[in-house]
């Protein structure tokens, strides 16, 4: 049975605290109750932090405006985002220079340009599609394009290679409300080639974000200790990448993931209420 912990806890008895941002600071729709009297205990204590985002739709300066722009004075320096990742991929891949269609907004552009790729128009051939972020490109539009130039492609004997930065299926929007996001849009492609290509297994998207680990290496370089704590809302990209970093976490209840965790799956060091209750 995972027990309860309270944030004030956390701050004390580790050395710096790793924070998710949708969930667990912010929503779609603003900032959410407790996450700047956090932020601001943190800051008067000195003790480290860092957000740790599967946020591809914005540079890490963008970010921390869009966090500060809710009251949340968090520098751009405390950001480690799922997008700057696409940098080493393309390097260890040799894929500069490659044709890459993404889905997301202009920065998310800018995170693939950076990185080395030619980004391309929707419809046009690739070699690399990169599904940054649900914004920007129509969702159901976007992945029939991104399908039928897939299709097309592996017709002529070419491979596209297909990367995720960010594997979340679903993001908070505040109030009750959800919505889905970029790994939802990666799962629906992906089980669209699979419809056609059943022996293919190499037409899966390689994911960057939480839950694989170069995020939470990342962080606990920058905090310059293991002994810290990864606190957010899911499951699936939170817990279970902290378990595979081999650091501790808590999980948010009372947004995507419930108090009751299945058996079998990821389990969380700890249980936080939102940030809100404390
Ligand atoms: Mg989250």
């Amino acid at each position: 049975m995972t027990q309860t912990t309270t944030i004030q806890a956390l701050i004390d008895n580790y050395d710096a605290l790793l924070l998710d941002a949708y969930g667990v600071l912010v929503t779609a729709g603003g900032s959410l109750p407790g996450a700047a009297a956090v932020v601001q205990n943190l800051a008067s204590r000195g003790r480290p932090y860092f957000v740790v985002t599967n946020d591809a739709s914005r540079l890490p300066g963008a970010i921390a405006a869009r966090l500060q722009g809710l009251g949340l004075p968090i520098e751009a320096e405390r950001v480690v985002s799922s997008g700057a990742l696409l940098t080493p991929y393309f390097r260890e891949h040799g894929l500069a220079g490659c044709h890459t269609a993404v889905f997301g907004p202009a920065d998310s552009q800018t995170y693939v340009r950076d990185a080395g790729g030619v980004v391309v128009e929707p419809g046009e051939a690739f070699d690399v599609l990169a599904v940054c972020d649900e914004h920007d490109t129509p969702f159901l539009e976007g992945a029939n394009e991104a399908l039928s130039s897939a299709y097309a492609q592996l017709e002529r004997g070419a491979t596209p290679r297909l990367v995720l930065p960010n594997p979340d299926l679903i993001a908070p929007h505040g109030h009750g409300r959800f919505g889905f996001t970029a790994g939802a849009l990666a799962l629906l492609i992906e089980h669209g080639l699979a419809l056609r290509y059943p022996e293919r297994d190499d037409l899966r998207f390689d994911a960057l974000g939480k839950p694989q680990t170069p995020l939470f290496d990342e962080a606990i370089r920058r905090a310059g200790s293991r002994n810290v704590v990864m606190i957010g809302d899911q499951l699936a990209t939170d817990i279970a990448g902290a378990n595979a970093a081999g650091i501790d976490s808590a999980l948010i209840t009372g947004g995507v993931a419930t108090a009751s965790i299945p058996a079998g799956g990821p389990q969380p060091t700890w249980l936080l209420p939102p940030l809100g209750d404390a």
